[in-house]
């Protein structure tokens, strides 16, 4: 059984680990082995592990080595996905996967709906940490047109906040809207995808790309999800459709009327497309924007290194995620992770809810 534990609202003294380790990243900062202790509001996590500590900074995600004998090793992955958006692991599937990965605590960061939360609540196993969360969707408007597709993580915000949960509403409706013209528009050309098999494959969560990529594979049409990303389904392909975004400035101010907290996912994941400039990052921190990722899979060691000067100077929280797909990408559970100490900030400045442990 699950339910709504004791915001950790002190910086927890752990020995703290966040880094990447996708990208042989891995950050260790320690403090006395007497220190270590977990938060009594949270049940005490079994996948601690106790071991020497590398001499191995990270200057890409703003670590700092620390020359303790010993570790505990808390794990935080902060960004998830599920069958709720365009993950394969159900929300279920994926809190048991997230423990069997050793992680300590996991936020589930569907795109554009907190649909997942329940389920994921009611599978939560013991010692595993569940955060609620979700991707917005959002766009940078600028000068002469210019529109930048970017996305906002929004974490433990009151879900049944009106103003949000309209705006939420729209955006899953639209990205229907979207799916159906992406597979009317290969149907026009002969390609054999049908609307109802896309809407099948996303069940009761938000359509996307991936569903009509799998469809695509069922019919033969292309070998794998990679392929049908590279060709058909691609930004660039005659096929695209463009998904109405909210404005991150709106989504930015929704979230925190929600009590939520805040965080810039991916902010230099240019193979997505153009990302925006430090100037709009700066805006967004202005406006009201708690976090940012710094570890992320689609972010090279130059790219981190930027982000975290980025965030020390606005005094944004430096994240580290994994941004897991289950089996639609490479990527595994935990890749990516988060300090305890920056889960800490988050966790500070948050007035909604908390965070889901486990109880007896
Ligand atoms: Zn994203
Ligand atoms: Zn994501």
């Amino acid at each position: 059984m699950a339910a709504v534990g004791t915001v950790v609202r002190s910086r927890p003294p752990w020995i703290m680990e966040s880094g990447c380790a996708a990208s042989g990243c891995a950050v260790t900062r320690c403090t006395s082995p007497t220190a270590v202790r977990a938060p009594t509001a949270v049940r005490a996590p079994t996948a601690v592990r106790f071991g020497p500590v590398s001499a191995r900074g990270c200057a890409a995600s703003g670590g700092a080595a620390g020359p303790g004998p010993y570790a505990r090793r808390v794990r935080i992955d902060l960004h998830t996905h599920s069958t709720a958006s365009d993950g394969t692991d159900t929300p279920a599937e994926l809190v048991r996967q997230a423990k069997a990965a050793g992680l300590d605590v996991v936020a589930l960061t569907d795109h554009d709906t907190a649909a997942g939360w329940a389920e994921a609540a009611a599978a939560l196993p013991a010692g595993l940490t569940l955060v609620p969360g979700t991707e917005f969707s959002c766009a940078w408007f600028g000068p002469n047109g210019v529109r930048i597709g970017l996305h906002l993580l929004g974490y433990l915000y009151d879900p049944d906040d009106a103003e949000l949960q309209a705006e939420r509403r729209r955006l899953r409706e639209s990205r229907r809207g979207r799916g159906q013209a992406i597979v009317n528009n290969l149907r026009a050309d002969g390609i054999p995808v049908t609307w109802e098999r896309v809407a099948e494959l996303a069940g009761d969560g938000t359509v996307g790309r991936p569903h009509i990529g799998q469809a695509l594979v069922e019919a033969g049409v292309v070998d794998s999800l990679d392929e049908a990303f590279a060709d058909l389904l691609s930004s660039r392909s005659k096929y695209y459709v463009r998904k109405a975004d909210m404005d991150v400035f709106v989504a930015l101010r929704l979230i925190n009327a929600a009590g939520g907290v805040t965080a810039f996912a991916h902010p230099l994941a240019r193979r997505r497309g153009p990302v925006v400039g430090d100037e709009v990052i700066a805006d967004m921190a202005a406006a009201g924007l708690d976090g940012i990722e710094v570890d992320h899979p689609d972010h090279s060691f130059a790219d981190r290194a930027h982000i975290s000067d980025v965030a020390a100077n606005l005094g944004l929280i430096p994240l580290g995620s994994s941004d897991y797909h289950g089996r639609n990408k490479a990527v595994r559970l935990g890749a990516c992770t988060t300090s305890p100490e920056a889960y800490a900030d988050l966790l500070a400045r948050n007035t909604a809810s908390s965070p889901i442990v486990f109880t007896t």
